[in-house]
């Protein structure tokens, strides 16, 4: 989709730092959207809307700049080019700001973070995606709350004058929390996201607490690698009692298909019926990636605990430990769009590159 970008006025510019300034990127979601009079629907706004139902933005004590994407888009929208797009504004205007700010629709909100969290390698500055689950304009509107505090985020200094949290993060209802760690898990709360296999990075009360030790440290030696390699070849199979042999083969035979995430029971495992079995022999041997992620929302995959287990292990399968879905996804994409081979991305799947893993045992 072709996109207008606007690079707009300074917001404001405060007493106390007059120096920090952040990016506020609009991409749309809710947090802009309007109802439609005829339909009751809601659909993306202009960012005028959302700027003028937040006066609370001029008593910010930091300057905040705009840059907009046009159309705003819902972000079941979402897509590959688009992240690339995002991640070519912020390359753009890296130098000039002191953190960044993602306004986006929360459906894909997930996706999105997993997928930035590894396009920006070793990010040096705070770059934090935040939306609402109720739009601007509506009196207990999620939002302002959630767009404030992910500004102060980004601007916030330790001591000697470095970010705090120099990742790419969620803020949502009072948490911050690892982008890549992330999954949405209410349609209907405030409280719609969770870090299931990670700690917060911080939560927000009459002060916002970080937890220091839970936080990258970036190597400020060196410089942030912008990453735009994304291969769209991959496919998430989930798996269900009575799944057929039909639906595997529809999915494993996608012409051109390098990576599947395998969704499987409890601690990684599935059926061991001889036709399962011997398709995910023949499509490894035809050089699929097959990634073993858990159904469950806590917890991570075990290969070795169970017979099903094993039987995945030693046809090889690759376990992607506590990843979600959403990040073994795009860590495929990224990883098949650098031009890494199926045994190299074998290799690095189950290794953490931004944190977006652990491995125990
Ligand atoms: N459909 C909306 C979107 O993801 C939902 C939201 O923002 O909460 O853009």
């Amino acid at each position: 989709m072709p996109f207008k970008l606007l690079y707009l006025h300074k917001i404001y510019a405060g007493m106390i730092d007059r120096n920090a300034k952040v990016l506020l990127i609009y991409t749309g979601g809710t947090i802009g959207m309007v109802e439609n009079a005829e339909t009751g629907a809601l659909e993306p706004f202009n960012f005028s809307h959302l700027y003028a139902n937040m006066p609370e933005i001029k008593r910010l004590k930091f300057n905040v700049e705009t840059y907009l994407f046009d159309p705003p888009i819902d972000s079941s929208d979402m897509s590959p080019s688009i992240w690339q797009h995002i991640v070519h504004v912020i390359e753009d205007l890296y130098n000039e700001f002191d953190g960044f700010v993602i306004l986006h629709g929360t459906d894909t909100m997930a996706y999105t973070a997993s997928a930035l969290s590894l396009m920006l390698d070793n990010l040096t500055k705070p770059v934090i995606l935040t939306g609402s689950q109720l739009p601007i304009g509506k009196l207990r509107t999620d939002g302002k709350e959630n767009l404030i505090t992910a500004l102060e985020i980004a601007a916030d200094k330790d001591a000697a004058g470095r970010p705090i949290v120099p990742e790419l993060c969620v803020y949502m209802q009072n948490l911050l929390m690892r982008g890549n760690r992330t999954a949405k898990i209410n349609a209907n709360n405030f409280s719609a996201f969770t870090s299931p296999n990670y700690p917060y990075l911080g939560e927000a009360g009459l002060n916002i607490r970080y937890s220091g030790q839970f936080i990258l440290k970036p190597d400020y030696t060196k410089p942030v690698y912008f990453n735009y390699a994304m291969d769209p070849h991959v496919v998430i199979l989930k798996l269900f009692p009575g799944i057929t042999k039909e639906v595997v083969q529809a999915h494993l035979a996608i012409p051109g298909i390098k990576g599947v995430v395998l969704e499987t029971y409890g601690t990684g495992n599935s059926p061991i019926y001889p036709w399962f079995t011997d398709m995910l022999r023949d499509a490894i041997e035809r050089e699929i990636v097959i990634v073993n992620v858990t159904q469950c929302l806590y917890g991570g995959v075990e290969m070795h605990r169970y017979e099903n287990g094993q039987r995945l292990e030693k046809l090889g399968v690759v376990s992607g430990h506590d990843i979600t879905t959403e990040a073994a996804l795009t860590k495929l994409m990224i990883l098949f769009g650098e031009g890494k081979t199926p045994a190299e991305v074998n290799r690095l799947m189950p290794v953490p590159r931004r944190g977006e893993l652990t491995v125990r045992g």
